[in-house]
């Protein structure tokens, strides 16, 4: 049986993006190594086929969503990957967060094929995967981005063309860096504000209205009670994990090294997020950093 889009990499992001494409009306071939996942598609009205490599070459669009670059490079390269098994006019779409030299290589070694090729990492997290709301930064030529717009629209709703080749995962490293940074030195001044006697919420609303404002003290407090829905008012449970921003913030010092570009507060947020994770806190939502900051008692 053949699908419109074969989609590879069910996991918490890509499975609620690949049920998305089945109610948009899409015929979906969904596959994974976890089988409950795949099952789970099936259930949603996707289909499936034991070999996926099988799958791919009746299908008219890829679309992958797995871990990192190694996972990203081992599926679509080599002589059992995508490239060797689909058939002229597919088109390659994959959203995963990984480097952009990774990215590069893969859009070389399918151009070099006749393939057009994607990266399309994706902001808003399982939240916006389920709702359909992620934002999508594209990377790859002027044709390929309007092959793909259509795709991407029924998963998200704000969809930008970077730039060229591997464009999309530097705006996504760029981004991801900054955040990182960001509610480090959010968390900073609300356990400073909080160590002079402020409430963190009259603190949090004046910087808001001040030139210190930004996203993670406005929309994201790592404060608890200062927001409701914000994770730090849940337990820091949910939301964006401490693992995925560390994995970010490696990706974005591996590209400084690569480039010969100087980041340092970004290496500095890289090894404290490090140290966060090791403590234990990798699964809790990135947030947590603020609990790092504790005055000792
Ligand atoms: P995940 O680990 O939940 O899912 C990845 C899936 O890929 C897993 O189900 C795994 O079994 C599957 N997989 C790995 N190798 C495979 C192979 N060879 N064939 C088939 N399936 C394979 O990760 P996720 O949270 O869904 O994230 C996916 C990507 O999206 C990552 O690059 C991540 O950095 C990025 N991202 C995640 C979030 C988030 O909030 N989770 C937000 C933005 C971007």
């Amino acid at each position: 049986m053949s699908a419109d889009i074969v989609f590879i990499g069910l996991g918490n992001m890509g499975l609620p993006m690949a049920q998305n494409l089945v109610k948009a009306g899409y015929s979906v071939s969904g596959h994974d190594l976890v089988k409950a996942s795949v099952d789970k598609l099936v259930e949603s009205g996707g289909v499936t086929e034991a070999d996926a490599m099988a799958a791919v070459t009746k299908a008219k669009v890829v679309i992958t969503m797995l871990p990192a670059s190694k996972h990203v490079e081992s599926i679509y390269l080599g002589d059992k990957g995508i490239l060797a098994n689909i058939k002229p006019g597919t088109l390659l779409i994959d959203c995963s967060t990984i480097a952009p030299e990774s990215a590069r290589k893969v859009a070389a070694a399918a151009l070099e094929k006749g393939y057009t090729m994607l990266d399309a990492p994706v902001s808003g997290g399982t939240g916006g995967a389920t709702a359909g709301t992620l934002t999508f930064m594209v990377g790859g030529t002027d044709d390929g981005f309007g092959l793909a717009k259509p795709y991407l629209e029924k998963m998200g709703k704000a969809i930008y063309h970077a730039g060229a080749s591997g464009s999309g995962q530097t705006v996504k490293v760029c981004n991801n860096m900054l955040l990182g940074i960001l509610m480090i030195g959010t968390s900073e001044a609300i356990r400073l504000g909080i160590a002079n006697g402020m409430d963190p919420k009259v603190l949090s609303e004046v910087m808001s209205k001040s030139s210190g404002r930004n996203w993670t003290l406005e929309v994201y407090n790592p404060c608890p009670g200062v927001m409701e829905n914000a994770p730090a008012s849940k337990g820091y449970a949910g939301g964006f994990g401490v693992d995925l921003m560390l994995k970010d913030l490696g990706l974005a010092v591996e590209n400084a090294l690569a480039t010969g570009s100087s980041v340092p507060m970004g290496a500095l947020a890289r090894n404290l997020y490090d140290i966060h994770s090791k403590s234990g806190a990798g699964g809790l939502d990135f947030s947590s950093v603020f609990n790092m900051l504790a005055k000792a008692k």
